[in-house]
């Protein structure tokens, strides 16, 4: 059996899965906000699943950010208590085992390729659009990283054919561009805009509502999302042209989406023809943790 901890900034939780994927045991806390005490909760968790289950094969770990390959210690992670620290090490080193950790974006990725909405496909793309915008690529169920462990951070490239106009409604980017692909896409950056055009100060959910309610201000809002969404991703399908393409994260909960974007991308694609299928994921909130079960 295989045990996956998806470490978040606000929960910890673990699964057991067998071989097959199926569910066997799983336990959420709240993540600690430094690094003891992240470290001792992940090693509560795995002590109690030993106890109550004898043949643990793996133990994997899906968390924000990554292992720099030059330093060996936590990069990019959002948990920024989580950075600069040899968390691989220092976790291997109470748990007495090895530990395989990879980042969020790649394990949902990975999920969904195993048993999830790429189940049937070999080239996947998996985007997590939520508080950050991340993506990851796995090819035949591997996990393609790239040569400096970038492979997929789309979010941190500019906005495909956008002009000044478009670029200054966004924030500035926390990396230290300006007109990253996450300041238009993630759930803070569509609010941001939204309420930054219309002097409002409400949240994604409430503009879904109005849209429902057909507002014309949430009806352009969705509109331009999916046109921003649909020049991001054409870019993707320019460069690595996957099979499928698979949305998570919060703002992947909006139907609007999958309703248009498959239309309106075939306009920025340099093909006369798209196959590729933006679709929504099939695992929800449990697909990180269901990839990191999978490493
Ligand atoms: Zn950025």
């Amino acid at each position: 059996m295989k045990v996956g901890i998806d470490l978040g900034g606000t929960k910890t939780e673990a699964l057991l899965i067998d071989e097959k994927g199926n569910k066997i045991y799983s336990k959420r806390i709240p993540t600690q906000k430094n690094y003891q005490g992240t470290l001792n909760g992940i090693v509560e968790l795995i002590s109690e699943i030993e106890q109550k289950f004898k043949n643990i094969n793996s133990i994997g770990i899906g968390m924000p950010g990554a292992i720099s390959l030059e330093t060996s210690l936590i990069k990019s992670a959002n948990s920024i208590w989580m950075n600069g620290k040899p968390f691989k090490s220092d976790l291997e080193k109470l748990l007495q085992k090895k530990v395989k950790i990879e980042n969020d974006a790649n394990c949902f990725t990975l999920s969904e390729a195993v048993d999830g909405a790429g189940k049937s496909y070999s080239i996947v793309f998996g985007v997590i659009i939520g508080t950050g915008t991340g993506a990851g690529i796995v090819i035949d169920k591997k996990i393609i990283r790239g040569n400096n462990y970038a492979a997929g951070e789309f979010g941190h490239t500019s906005l495909p054919r956008s002009n000044d106009k478009e670029i200054n409604l966004a924030k500035k980017c926390y990396c230290g561009l300006s007109g990253c692909i996450e300041t238009f896409l993630s759930g803070p950056g569509f609010t941001g805009i939204f309420n930054k055009i219309n002097q409002t100060n409400i949240t994604s959910e409430d503009i879904v509502e109005l849209y429902k309610k057909k507002d014309t201000r949430a009806i352009k809002a969705l509109e331009d999302y999916v046109d921003r969404l649909a020049r991001s991703l054409s870019a993707v399908i320019n460069i690595l042209d996957p099979d499928i393409i698979i949305l998570g994260g919060g703002m992947s909960n909006i139907e609007f989406i999958y309703e248009n974007i498959n239309k309106v991308i075939s306009k920025y694609v340099f093909s006369d023809y798209v196959k590729t299928r933006i679709v929504k994921n099939i695992h929800g909130d449990s697909s990180g943790v269901r990839g990191a079960a999978w490493l």
